[in-house]
């Protein structure tokens, strides 16, 4: 568009230049459309539970306020729609916070041994529940990660998390923790993580889109299985925050493999405390 013209004159007054200077606002527009879309979809996301709560809550005031076995079903519903917003309204705040400090380096060192393993016995007891084993194979003296633990905790958790949603009952979720010489596309050393789960698969077409948000291959399954579709786009600004990067590599009907590349610190994790006797 036109952002500014201006007319230059001779000392008779006859007009001699004129000069248009034009702005490109493509992005600018697309960051309003973006952000518009995103309140968008965030309201329709929150407004859902909220109008199953206010449906039930109407049913419970009226036709089955005297039907004990109807309240406890109803209540049980109200109750699985509330932690649905709860979780989205948690994501929310997580993405926000991610998205405020993504342009500020993160400074703690980090041992992401420590780290995947803590992240896997959390999320342990989900994979039990679909009797899944969850291998965790970290090479020894991995080398640390300088960045904001929370975060990458928060990273290596969704990653799990969706293994263990997406992948097949009494499969096999496996986190595999790498030193490498060089970081895709750069001279610098770096650690892999990589979690790889035997679920059904994303189709190719879908994964380019993944890590929008809200963006989800089948809503219903995403929706049924306690998702926000924020998971992935969270991973994505907290790895870029890191300078890393995130690969997706899916096989139909075999699974997917999801990886986190960091750049790598000299400095190893502290070695564990040995005891020294004092007396
Ligand atoms: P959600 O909360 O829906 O899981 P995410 O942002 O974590 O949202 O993931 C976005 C979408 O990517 C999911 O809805 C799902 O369709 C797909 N997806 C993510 N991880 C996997 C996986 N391990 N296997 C298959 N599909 C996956």
């Amino acid at each position: 568009c036109v952002f500014a013209a201006g007319l230059a004159k001779s000392a008779s007054g006859q007009p001699t230049q004129i000069v248009l200077v034009f702005r490109d606002e493509t992005n600018v527009k697309r960051a309003e459309q973006s952000r518009a879309d995103f309140v968008a979809n965030s309201s329709h996301e929150l407004r859902s539970p909220l109008s199953a709560i206010i449906g039930f809550i109407e049913t419970l005031l009226g036709p089955a306020s005297e039907d004990d076995e109807a309240r406890i079903r109803f209540l049980t519903l109200m109750q699985g729609e509330a932690y649905r917003m709860a979780r989205l309204v948690d994501d929310l705040m997580s993405l926000s916070r991610v998205e405020i400090n993504e342009h500020i380096p993160p400074r703690v060192v980090v041992d992401m041994a420590a780290l995947v393993d803590e992240a896997a016995c959390t999320l342990a007891p989900r994979a039990e529940k679909k009797q899944m084993t969850m291998e965790v194979d970290c090479q020894p003296a991995l080398p640390c990660v300088v960045g904001d633990p929370d975060q990458l905790t928060q990273v290596v958790h969704n990653l799990v998390d969706n293994a263990v949603k997406y992948g097949r009952p009494q499969t096999r979720i496996r986190i595999l923790a790498r030193s490498i010489d060089r970081l895709p596309g750069t001279n610098q050393p770096g650690v892999s993580i990589a979690v790889a789960d035997e679920g059904e698969g994303i189709p190719s077409i879908h994964l380019p889109r993944l890590t929008e948000r809200f963006y989800r291959v089948d809503e219903g399954r995403s929706r049924r299985l306690g998702g926000t579709g924020l998971g992935l786009a969270i991973v994505k600004h907290i790895v870029n925050r890191h300078r890393g990067r995130l690969t997706i590599e899916s096989v139909l009907g075999r699974g997917s493999t999801f990886t986190i590349f960091l750049p790598a610190v000299k400095q190893q994790a502290p070695e564990p405390a040995t005891e020294t006797g004092t007396d």
